[in-house]
């Protein structure tokens, strides 16, 4: 059908011009995009010294300049994610590697997760120790076994097989985690109080093929114990990546994103409200006197609006505040829309694409 349409495209396109977003859009459409996180949580400007807010903000203009430089050079999303998030994991301002925040046994366990759009392969660890870049790992749990999720002792052992770099145990201890486990101790709080703040770190991105590719690493919640995971190494919930709609990392409040499913649900109603839409495209195309669509539109030719993706992940971070939770996420649209949604005051987050010089934002009102 695009032999059909080519000679007529600007005449059709003029009549057409309200039902679609124009052809044009494919052109328009950023080259690469890549969005990153360093959690979400009770962010306010009035608790941030301006070193502090200046200190988030040059450690989050790292990680996303070394994720743009891997997509710019023509790299894949998947190197670029991990370029990203390896320097959070390195920085002990994120709540991932070094400086994650402790158990309530005053240890550190650490959570990731990979996933790679273009062929939904994927590869998680969960309370792992001693590992410094669990998202390496994750990404070795995917490529080199026949597993998607490996946990404790076992991804320690496969973590030494596989030559990962380790560290010892005061490395990844800072502190500032260390107070918090104390005071929430002995004043009886929650993780949620201790910490008003989730520290997960995240990255999503679309590289110059159109592969998408999404990633998380954390250390949890305060004073966890039991085993607990949350939902940042768990595919679906905290992690998702899929080219046919979006790559998602997400950071909160882990049980309720578990709950929610949050990083599939966000690609699957993406993926559904893009047929809505073109299929509403499609009605308004005038019929031939046989009663046949004039022109089918094809889907190459229509693009889902920034907008459209946004109340899409709005509403999926709705449910999980409807459920009680709270948190955000960044999410990469197979359009290469760079997206936020979160139910916190802040979110410290990046987002830069081919087309730009991007950003970096703390508070939820920037
Ligand atoms: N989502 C993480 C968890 O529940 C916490 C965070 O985002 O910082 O483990």
């Amino acid at each position: 059908m695009r032999g059909f349409f080519t000679p007529i495209v600007g005449a059709l396109a003029a009549l057409f011009a309200t039902f679609a977003v124009p052809v044009s859009a494919q052109e328009e459409e950023p080259r690469w995009s890549i969005a990153i996180h360093g959690g979400a949580g009770t962010i306010a400007r009035e608790n941030m010294t301006e070193e502090q807010d200046a200190a988030y903000r040059a450690a989050l203009q790292r990680a996303l300049d070394a994720g743009a430089a891997v997509l710019r050079e023509g790299g894949t999303a998947m190197d670029a994610i991990q370029a990203a998030i390896e320097p959070m994991e390195d920085d002990p301002l994120f709540n991932a590697g070094r400086g994650a925040v402790l158990t309530w046994d005053g240890a550190i366990e650490l959570d990731a997760s990979i996933m790679d759009g273009r062929t939904r392969d994927a590869g998680a660890v969960a309370g792992v120790t001693g590992v410094r870049h669990p998202i390496d790992l994750a990404r070795k749990v995917m490529t080199d076994s026949p597993h998607v999720m490996l946990s404790g002792k076992g991804a320690e052992t496969f973590a030494e097989e596989q030559g990962l770099e380790t560290m010892p145990l005061d490395w990844f201890e800072t502190e500032r985690r260390r107070e918090s486990l104390e005071r929430m101790k002995a004043q009886s709080l929650s993780a949620i109080d201790v910490d008003v703040k989730f520290g997960t770190v995240g990255a999503v991105a679309i590289d110059q093929d159109g592969n998408m590719a999404a990633g998380t690493s954390t250390g949890g919640m305060t004073g966890k114990r039991w085993g607990r995971i949350g939902d940042a190494p768990i595919i679906g919930a905290g992690t998702y990546a899929d080219n046919r709609s979006c790559a998602v990392s997400a950071t909160g409040w882990g049980e309720f994103f578990i709950r929610v499913g949050v990083a599939q649900e966000i690609c699957t109603r993406l993926r559904y409200r893009y047929q809505l839409e073109i299929d509403a495209a499609q009605r308004e195309v005038p019929l031939t006197s046989d009663g046949e669509p004039s022109y089918i539109i094809h889907a190459s030719e229509f693009a889902l609006e920034a907008g459209q993706a946004q109340e899409e992940i709005d509403a999926v971070i709705g449910e999980v505040g409807a459920l009680g939770g709270d948190g955000g996420v960044i999410v990469i649209t197979s359009e290469g829309h760079a997206l936020f949604s979160m139910n916190t005051s802040g979110m410290y987050r990046g987002r830069m694409t081919s087309d730009g010089p991007g950003e970096v934002a703390i508070y939820s009102d920037e």
